[in-house]
């Protein structure tokens, strides 16, 4: 006979201090706000929201879900929210108040609590002339990002955010505060290094930062109505640069926003996007041949790494989109992209905001001794794409979009990457079939009831997978 577990908290009365100051519930003035995502589009509807300010706070709430029968969700921005189909009887952690960043400039180590966005580790990084493999993103999550991988502008020369990772702090089901790392609970720190959220929530993180001070980078635009020509100069020059050079290829159309810059405002435009590092003197150089294609704007310039920043043009506050069209793709033949060309670029009458190549390989693709379970990403080239959405009817022309992009180039597709995926998906899709049995041996270890709620589960062995969407 099954037993019912409790109801979840409705009653504020029956919660013991700590708790009624950690849990935010649907009745509570600020539940509209507690429970927003990073993703406008997202109406996360939890059963309660945490904000722990400590991972004392953390082990509290952990112990509270687990009497109660709820499940935890834990989530430092809401990036990936969209992912979640649904938050019923779960309790959303929001680690935002945790958001302390230490660092020893001796030993590179940042010490980077589970709330911090990459923009608090890259500025204090700066202060001591190191860099962190941080995303295009300032406002991405540090912990979210690296525990699905995180592939940062430094990336074809260093790998992956997650095989830089020293030690990793986390409240795992059994409502203990563990430090893991190559020494201790091996398995669980090789989980959680690609594995995503599944096994607990993390309240710190230990990343190693690098002495780099200075990059050659920049962006250069062109009106899209060159954007064949451009995008297939670029995917030959690709072919040609060492490991020390990441860049990305795009189409872009602009809002007319006021927060867009005026001389991008409400335009649409083929863009590259390059980084050197560690040769930046021969930055120049290399990217003459895209230079001699005569853009229209060149912010190429020696800059700090901290200023990478504002590089890729993210939105920098929180936006209503929908992101998909990914796929990581083995190699780039000239028809893939004029096949998203065709679908996306100019007149296709695409209400895509951007489609991006991103060129990976180099460290990105080899497995290395001590990774964790993303060892490495199958691919020398991944797209994504997305665009805003306001409305339903816009919503339902951005996500047709997308799954065009993604099927203009099927065809060559090697897999999929955690972190680019923004709907629920099958993950046995992200890692080799040996990983992803380990991956579930390890959840059925650390987390056997299948508490912990991420934006990509992991299921135990005793579960069936979830079904491709
Ligand atoms: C504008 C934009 C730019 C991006 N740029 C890049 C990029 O350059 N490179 C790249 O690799 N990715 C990039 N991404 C993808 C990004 O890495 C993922 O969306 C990632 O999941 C975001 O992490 P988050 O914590 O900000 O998001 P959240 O939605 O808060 O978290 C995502 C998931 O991470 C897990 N998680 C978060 N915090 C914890 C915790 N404390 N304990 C346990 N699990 C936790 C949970 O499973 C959660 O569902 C970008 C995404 C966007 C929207």
């Amino acid at each position: 006979m099954s037993v019912a577990p409790p109801a979840p908290p409705t009653d504020p009365a029956l919660l013991d201090r700590r708790l009624r100051e950690l849990l935010i519930l649907p009745d509570d003035d600020r539940w509209d706000d507690a429970r927003v995502a990073w993703n406008l589009a997202v109406d996360q509807r939890p059963a309660a929201v945490a904000q722990p300010a400590s991972a004392e706070d953390v082990v509290a709430v952990v112990s509270y879900a687990r009497e109660h029968g709820l499940r935890v969700a834990a989530q430092g921005t809401g990036h990936n929210a969209s992912a979640i189909d649904s938050l019923d009887r779960t309790i959303l952690v929001k680690t935002h108040r945790m958001h302390a960043v230490e660092i020893d400039p001796v030993a590179r180590i940042a010490r980077v609590e589970a709330g911090a966005v990459w923009e608090d580790v890259t500025t204090a990084a700066d202060r001591h002339d190191l860099a962190a493999l941080s995303g295009s993103s300032p406002d991405v999550g540090v912990v979210g990002y690296t525990l699905g991988g995180g592939c940062s502008w430094l990336a074809r020369k260093y790998g992956l955010s997650a095989n830089n990772v020293r030690a990793i702090e986390i409240v795992t089901a059994d409502g203990r505060l563990v430090r893991t790392d190559a020494g201790n609970e091996p398995e669980l720190f090789w989980a959680l290094r690609g594995g995503g959220g599944s096994f607990g929530v993390v309240t710190a993180i230990d990343i190693e930062l690098l002495p780099i001070s200075e990059v050659f980078a920049g962006a250069l635009f062109w009106s899209w109505d060159r954007a064949a020509e451009v995008l297939h100069t670029w995917r030959e020059w690709t072919a040609t640069v060492p490991d020390e050079v990441t860049s990305v290829g795009r189409i872009m159309s602009l809002p007319d926003l006021p927060l867009v810059p005026e001389p991008l405002r409400g335009r649409s435009f083929v863009v590259v996007e390059v980084i050197v590092t560690g040769i930046v003197d021969e930055g120049p150089a290399l990217v003459e041949p895209l230079r001699a294609l005569g853009p229209e704007i060149d912010t190429f310039a020696t800059v700090r790494p901290v200023d990478l920043t504002g590089l890729h043009m993210d939105p920098p506050q929180p936006v209503p989109v929908m992101s998909g069209g990914h796929r990581l793709l083995g190699t780039l033949p000239a028809a893939a992209i004029d096949r998203i060309l065709a679908v996306a670029g100019p007149g296709a009458d695409s209400p895509l905001a951007s489609v991006e190549i991103r060129h990976i390989g180099g460290a990105l693709a080899r497995p290395g001794e001590g990774h964790g379970a993303l060892a490495r990403l199958d691919g020398e080239y991944m797209t994504f794409s997305g665009g805003l959405v306001l409305d339903a009817e816009q919503a339902a022309a951005v996500a047709r979009r997308n799954g065009a992009v993604a099927a203009a180039v099927d065809e060559w597709a090697t897999g999929q990457y955690l972190n680019f995926v923004e709907h629920a998906t099958d993950p046995a899709g992200f890692y080799p079939a040996d990983v992803y049995a380990r991956l579930r041996a390890a959840k059925s270890t650390y987390d056997p009831t299948d508490m912990f709620l991420s934006n990509h589960p992991i299921p135990t062995l005793a579960q069936v997978s979830p079904p491709v969407r």
